[in-house]
């Protein structure tokens, strides 16, 4: 077990690295963050920021150094930094771990081969599998193994002449090939897997996404006959992968069945509302499974929306008007959090901050979130899904 006040070192300056450290700091601990931004929001609170890129040796030597143990914030650090670094100290979730979930391919070549419903799909690796992709999986989505994130380097294509083009736009750089699915809901479950293979799942969510990214979150969710399965589901994949740390996995629902989307090495956007709403949330966890103490309480005591808010807002007043929203409307409505992530520049699409309204009754929560959406000039979440 690691006690406070050691500190711990932390891959990745974003704002999930920013409530990890906020957590880690209320349970005494220091953090070293590790990003080459030198403006970054987890880096601009940490004790120490290592504006560095991930691979520096002097960097990652001054981590090992200098940390008890270390985790990520991100998917796309290199997963032989993490290799390196596991020599000298504990590093969870591990690099096996973060190879799989920062690479479609290896994602879901892991789904298959251990026998999760996972999307129909095909590796295209170069030209001649892009030529020779399956009728069946048309129309389709072709995404890049690596380095997407909130729908960047996806393509929806209709035939194979849509999916060589759009395999060539993205430089031939290996992809997977999905079928695209008519979704009937999206659910998440972010769960703790300790070193004593103890599994804490947080309830699962259900997620609605606008162009590819997280729009609103809300629990309990409704179909909620799928979400014992969805939390099985996402503790044995964390079993089979020998995972330590918080986990997000992400379903579809389809005609009724679930699908496992992704999974991500770390904390997730659609388990934010345990900061508000749950007796631990999923920052304060990650803290536990990585020092060795005991996980906390995943219970949830109170109903919950969380909806993202985007650089797009900022941009309301038109492309040349950039203007920081009137909170002062937003923080009227009762029972609401805000949380900004100080971020200095908004652009659309760049995630700035979240809200979450809690209460008893979800229902009533989600109407709350709505009236705090339009007071600050946001409109209503689409109500199908693509
Ligand atoms: P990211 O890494 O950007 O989150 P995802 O693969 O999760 O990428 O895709 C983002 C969103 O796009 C999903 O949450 C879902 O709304 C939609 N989407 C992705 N793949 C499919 C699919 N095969 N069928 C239908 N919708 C999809
Ligand atoms: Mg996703």
């Amino acid at each position: 077990m690691i006690q406070p006040p050691a500190t711990l070192g932390l891959l990745g300056g974003g704002q999930l690295g920013r409530f990890f450290i906020k957590a880690a700091h209320e349970l005494g601990y220091r953090v070293t963050v590790l990003d080459p931004d030198l403006d970054s929001p987890a880096g601009r609170i940490a004790d120490t920021h290592l504006a560095r890129p991930y691979d520096d040796p002097v960097a990652l030597g001054l981590l090992a150094q200098s940390c008890a143990a270390v985790t990520t914030e991100f998917e796309n650090v290199p997963a032989h930094a993490l290799h390196y670094l596991a020599t000298s100290v504990r590093v969870r979730p591990g690099a096996h771990a973060v190879a799989i979930c920062q690479d479609r391919s290896a994602e879901k070549g892991f789904l298959k081969r251990n026998g999760f419903p996972h999307v129909p799909y095909a590796d295209v690796r170069n030209e001649e599998d892009a030529r020779k992709a399956d009728a069946d999986l048309f129309p389709g989505i072709l995404k890049v193994a690596r380095f997407g994130y909130d729908g960047k380097g996806q393509a929806w294509v209709k035939n194979r002449d849509e999916e060589q083009a759009a395999f060539r736009q993205f430089g031939c750089e290996p992809c997977v090939l999905e079928k695209v699915l008519t979704l009937d809901h999206e659910v998440s479950v972010v769960l703790a897997r300790d070193e004593a293979g103890e599994v804490r799942c947080f309830p699962a969510a259900e997620n609605r996404h606008r162009h590819g990214v997280l729009d609103i979150s809300s629990v309990p969710p409704a179909p909620a006959c799928l979400t014992a399965n969805a939390e099985r589901m996402a503790a044995d994949i964390a079993r089979t992968m020998d995972y330590v740390g918080v986990m997000a996995v992400e379903f579809f629902v389809v005609s009724g069945r679930l699908y496992v989307n992704e999974m991500a090495p770390r904390p997730h956007n659609s388990g934010h509302f345990t900061l508000d709403a749950c007796v631990t949330d999923q920052f304060e966890q990650q803290v536990r499974a990585l020092c060795g103490l005991p996980l906390g309480d995943t219970r949830l005591h109170s109903a919950a929306t969380m909806v993202n808010l985007l650089g797009d807002l900022w941009y309301l007043g038109g492309p040349a008007r950039v203007r920081e929203p009137d909170w002062r409307t937003l923080l009227a409505v009762p029972n609401l959090k805000l949380h900004l992530y100080g971020k200095r520049h908004a652009k659309p699409g760049r995630k700035m901050g979240h809200f979450t309204v809690v209460g008893d009754d979800a229902v009533d929560v989600r109407e709350a979130a709505m009236a705090g959406r339009r007071a600050i000039g946001m409109s209503d979440p689409v109500a199908v899904l693509p």
